[in-house]
């Protein structure tokens, strides 16, 4: 274990500002709070906080980090609380390691690796400081290094997969390859000794074999830089069991064939001089075709800068040789971490989706003082999404704005479709609820539910939403096959007829329709007519009159019959045959109903001369009137005979808004069938996704008898509001 004072010299050091107070608290509380506990290998269970604190003061890290890496596991196994760690250490350092502790506890199974890409962005969202997500390597290597002293082989395993799946790939992406690659071979030895071993022996035999090889090619390298006048470290490059397993299962090639290929790595002081022993390799070499890659110019989107080439070598074989500076292998080993103290040049990374890097490097580039940024900075990547779990465990990733409806579907249409609620983190909540990083949801559903239209108000993933309105297309569409079966029956029983599919299918391409079913709908959602079905099945109806009551079409009818009407634009002109008993006219005076108001018997009503037209007929609190308030001559007061036996019918209008839910319109037209109205006409004016807003003409006696039907509409659940229509 690295004593306290050990500890301090090793980070001052690379850093004579260090805050060595700190670290010395730090240091005893730790101690303090861990107290007698142990760790599997028998060591007290100090000796791994600090000997993370010991591998941070190796990636020469702030002080932060350093005294976080002592601290980092007591919050979560000791006594010791975020706000006491921020009474004695200040806020900045509770709230890194209170960062570190939710990492931890984020540690779950991923079962399945394709969940992990997912998991790594959890943690990297979650990481806001990258201070954070630095102790969690640190912590996690240790880990790793002592994994051999938990004794249940599951456990082991498990922490090695999630090693060799998370953690090592974050290395990777912030540029810490030293992390990585010890992260990957310490996983590959326990996840497969088997391969590990095989590969082990047979690099050793080539290393044997390759003993003399590899002195002599360096030192003809660097002959080579020499003689053109270059001062060079060369040296043979490590092969790892790990690369190269890793190597043969992606490039299917053997392993002769890779571990043949010999690297070798070549230091120089500075970019020009990369070039230059470049260009020198390549004259004195032939150079193997598709092997330079230039990371110099274009570096990785982790801020990785090298020139990589291969050529056959001085003795025959075929060598890869990296080119770089010293920088640049203290940026390859170290990643982010490299850049507090190495300020100037740092990497300069292209790729857009990598601005997170570029910002930050470029602010701890300018920034006068490295700690003070990190402290300021969040790591912006994956902010525009959030990941959330299943009871058992397994990830789902979302954008941003989810709700558990897109959950739901994420998890299966099924769920998605009989979703009735949902409980987040253990508490039922509303299914409009806003998910946060690391939520756990259980979805509760029903066979008896399906998906409401409202719904698509607060699904934000396609997929939920394109499940929704499926689902209501498809309800909509028999609902509208329901209504307009009804309609066209009621239609053609009027004229006793009855609407046959054989009928219907004769005539089903005169509308344009494929299908019956699909004429039966455009008649149930209102583009056309039950009447014109009819007429189109039975031609020489056209030129009859229907029945009083007949519904349906009156407007073409009409025009048909009376020559003032047509060119009124106010239809109905019953009033010519004496049918309309209306006090106060002057007899033989052509009389219309108003369409802007639709009167009724009962209604209030005036007439409005116009001449050459007649009179028409409008309720007393019609709109239109106001138009006519200049020409007062024109108004005639009117009024309602009493009403008889054999009392035409009239056309009442209503504006009804009606749920957009499977049902509702079977509900409406049995609510006005049931008080005898008859809907003459439907149209839809207005379609949300959660309302249908409807003009309807019901056929009814007088005022009262709309009352009635206005009222039973108004008593439906599933019908919003009814009114009668006003222009
Ligand atoms: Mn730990």
């Amino acid at each position: 274990m690295i004593r306290q004072f050990e500890l301090v010299e090793r980070v001052q050091s690379y850093d004579p500002e260090a805050d060595e107070d700190a670290l010395n608290r730090a240091y005893v509380y730790g101690l303090k709070k861990h107290g007698s506990q142990l760790r599997a290998s028998g060591d007290p269970y100090f000796s791994h906080p600090v000997e993370v604190a010991g591998i941070l003061a190796e990636m020469k890290l702030d002080t932060s980090s350093i005294v976080t890496g002592l601290l980092h596991d007591t919050i979560e196994d000791t006594d010791a609380t975020r706000d006491e760690i921020a009474g004695m250490f200040g806020e900045d350092i509770a709230r890194l390691v209170d960062g570190v502790t939710k990492l931890s506890r984020l540690e779950v199974q991923s079962e399945s690796t394709k969940e992990a890409e997912n998991l790594r962005k959890l943690v990297l969202a979650m990481s806001s400081d990258i201070r954070v997500l630095l102790v969690k390597l640190a912590d996690r290597l240790h880990n790793m290094r002592t994994l051999h002293h938990i004794k249940e082989p599951a456990r082991r395993k498990r922490i090695a997969r999630e090693t060799m799946d998370l953690y090592a790939p974050l290395a990777s992406r912030i540029g810490m390859e030293r992390v990585k690659r010890e992260l990957e071979e310490l996983a590959f030895a326990e996840l497969n000794p088997d391969g590990r071993s095989s590969v082990q022996a047979r690099l050793g035999y080539l290393k044997e074999k390759g003993d003399e090889i590899v002195p002599q090619v360096e030192a003809q390298l660097t002959k080579t830089l020499k003689d053109g006048g270059l001062e060079a470290q060369v040296s043979g490059r490590e092969k790892t069991p790990y690369s190269i397993w890793r190597k043969m299962q992606q490039k299917n090639v053997s392993f002769e064939q890779l571990a043949d290929i010999m690297a070798f790595r070549i230091i120089v002081a500075d970019v020009a001089q990369c070039y230059q022993a470049l260009g020198l390799l390549h004259g004195a070499f032939q150079v193997l075709p598709q092997r330079f890659k230039d990371y110099i110019s274009v570096p990785k989107p982790n801020g990785y800068r090298s020139l990589h080439t291969g050529v056959i070598g001085p003795l025959g074989q075929r060598i890869e040789i990296q080119i770089r500076t010293a920088d640049m292998q203290d940026q390859a080993d170290r990643g982010v971490a490299a850049h507090w103290v190495y300020k100037e040049g740092g990497p300069s990374t292209d790729a857009p989706q990598y601005a997170w890097l570029r910002s930050l490097v470029d602010i701890l580039d300018k920034a006068p003082n490295a700690e003070e940024f990190l402290e300021h900075t969040k790591l912006e990547m994956f902010q525009d999404q959030v990941f959330c779990f299943t009871p058992k465990g397994k990830l789902i990733a979302l954008p941003r704005g989810a709700t558990p409806i897109d959950f739901a579907y994420a998890v299966h249409s099924q769920v998605g479709d009989t979703c009735v609620g949902a409980k987040i983190n253990g508490r039922m909540l509303p299914l409009r609820t806003t998910l946060s990083n690391g939520d756990q949801i259980e979805i509760v559903t029903s066979k008896a539910q399906t998906p409401s239209p409202t719904w698509e108000r607060f699904a934000v993933t396609g997929k939920a939403k394109a499940a929704i309105r499926r689902f209501i297309r498809t309800r909509q569409r028999e609902q509208y096959i329901q209504l307009g079966k009804s309609l066209l029956d009621k239609t053609f029983h009027e004229e006793g007829y009855e609407a046959t599919e054989k009928g219907l299918d004769g005539v089903k391409a005169n509308f344009k329709h494929a299908t019956t079913d699909d004429l039966i709908a455009s008649v149930g959602s209102g583009i056309i007519g039950a009447r014109e079905v009819m007429t189109a099945v039975y031609p020489g109806l056209k030129q009859q009159r229907p029945s009083a009551r007949g519904g349906a079409d009156v407007v073409p009818i009409t025009r048909a019959r009376n020559k003032a009407a047509k060119a009124s634009e106010n239809g109905r002109t019953a009033a010519e045959n004496g049918q309309i008993p209306i006090k106060g006219l002057i007899p033989g005076m052509a009389v219309h109903f108003a369409r802007c108001c639709h009167p009724l018997p009962g209604d209030r009503i005036v007439g409005i001369i116009t001449t050459g037209k007649g009179v028409t007929l409008h309720t007393i609190d019609c709109a239109t009137l106001e138009s006519f308030s200049d020409s007062p001559e024109r108004w005639i007061d009117v009024g309602w005979d009493a009403v008889g036996e054999d009392a035409p019918s009239y056309t009442g209008r209503l504006k009804v808004t009606v749920a957009n839910q499977p049902g509702s319109l079977s509900s409406l037209s049995t609510v006005i069938a049931r008080h005898e109205g008859n809907i003459s006409n439907l149209r839809i004016v207005n379609r949300s996704m959660d309302f249908f807003d409807m003009v309807i003409d019901v056929e009814v006696a007088d005022v009262k008898h709309l009352a009635d039907i206005t009222a039973a509409l108004r008593a439906t659940p599933a019908i919003n509001a009814v009114e009668r229509a006003r222009n």
